[in-house]
């Protein structure tokens, strides 16, 4: 059988008057109902980009979907017709943004917010409306929802407001729920919350979900599976155990290492040494080569595909053998 959602050697670029910016690379993940995949990488790796492809907000200048592919359950969304593409993306298919205030219209009352987006499942009446807007807030633990359906969305805390767009999300139950940087604005305390929120949410409803962020910190207690990317490329690919356990791509290594451990005081933070290429002018071969401590002379010269290293994980670096023989020492 197929996956429920599918993307498939996808290639973007952004054509500005500046140059072309290959932003995505040859994409390749998957997604099956229920499982959660972390998208996990810097600023500019391309983790957003893929989801706003999948949502189909890409679609205007100066984005080019040159090629791939986006299956959902079996169907590609680039080549279905905009009124099949309605049916699925923001209906079997919803978004959440890091930043609520922006998403939720500032003049409104949350509760009619909620509201407008179960009024457009047709036979939807007033009362079925309101009496499910409750039910939401209720799922999403607004404490006493029903007083709250007339406050504006600047009543709430920045914590709340991410859970009534996670209640808006939720609306007309989707099968995939992808959360872009959901807890980034948020404070330490309310981002662990949220991520709670969305673990229950997703065991609750049995919804797959995926979860892009730049922090591994937050995955581990969330994610089945961790797509890393770099340079529009996914260059680690594992169950979330393996990955933490044993990293075998030299930048998942170095991304791990620079994770602050409370348990060793006084630990000197190792980072990534170097910034991330500019998407104008990726580097030849390895396109991590520059900022690599195990780079060597085939790593500038010739791309490394995808190195599958036995149950299902893949790491895409010509040393993927030697980097996981060298963290699991
Ligand atoms: Fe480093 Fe070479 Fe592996 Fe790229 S291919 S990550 S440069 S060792
Ligand atoms: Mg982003």
């Amino acid at each position: 059988g197929g996956h429920l959602l599918e993307v498939r050697d996808l290639h973007i670029e952004f054509r500005t008057t500046e140059g072309v910016a290959k932003v995505i690379n040859g994409v390749t993940y998957h997604l099956d109902a229920g499982e959660t995949l972390a998208v996990l990488g810097e600023s500019g790796s391309g983790k957003s980009v893929t989801a706003q492809a999948i949502m189909g907000i890409l679609d205007t200048p100066p984005a080019h979907i040159r090629s791939g592919q986006i299956l959902y359950q079996g169907r590609d969304l680039l080549t279905r017709s905009e009124e099949q593409r309605r049916q699925v993306r923001g209906k079997e298919i919803a978004m959440i943004f890091q930043d609520a205030l922006s998403a939720l219209n500032p003049v409104f009352p949350v509760g009619w917010q909620i509201g407008e987006t179960l009024r457009q499942r047709e036979g939807t009446s007033r009362a079925d409306a309101r009496r499910r807007t409750v039910e939401l807030m209720d799922l999403v633990k607004i404490p006493a929802a029903a007083k709250r359906l007339g406050d504006y969305p600047h009543q709430f805390s920045g914590g709340m407001r991410q859970r009534v767009m996670i209640a808006m999300a939720l609306a007309l139950d989707p099968k995939v729920l992808i959360a872009d940087e959901p807890t980034t604005a948020l404070d330490v305390t309310v981002q662990a919350q949220i991520m709670d929120l969305l673990a229950d949410l997703r065991r609750d409803l049995n919804m797959a979900m995926i979860l892009i962020t730049h922090d591994l910190g937050v995955v581990a207690g969330v994610a089945d599976r961790i797509a890393v990317m770099y340079a529009g490329r996914i260059v680690e690919h594992a169950d979330v155990r393996s990955l933490y356990r044993v990293p075998a791509h030299p930048y998942t290594k170095g991304l791990l290492e620079s994770i602050p451990r409370l348990d060793v005081r006084g630990q000197a933070l190792s980072t990534i040494k170097g910034l991330p290429p500019n998407l104008m002018r990726i580097p030849s071969g390895c396109p991590f080569h520059p900022r690599c401590p195990y780079v060597q002379q085939v790593c500038v010269d010739v791309v490394p595909h995808d190195l599958v290293l036995g149950d299902g994980r893949t790491s895409a670096c010509h040393f993927a053998q030697e980097v996981r023989d060298d963290s699991a020492r």
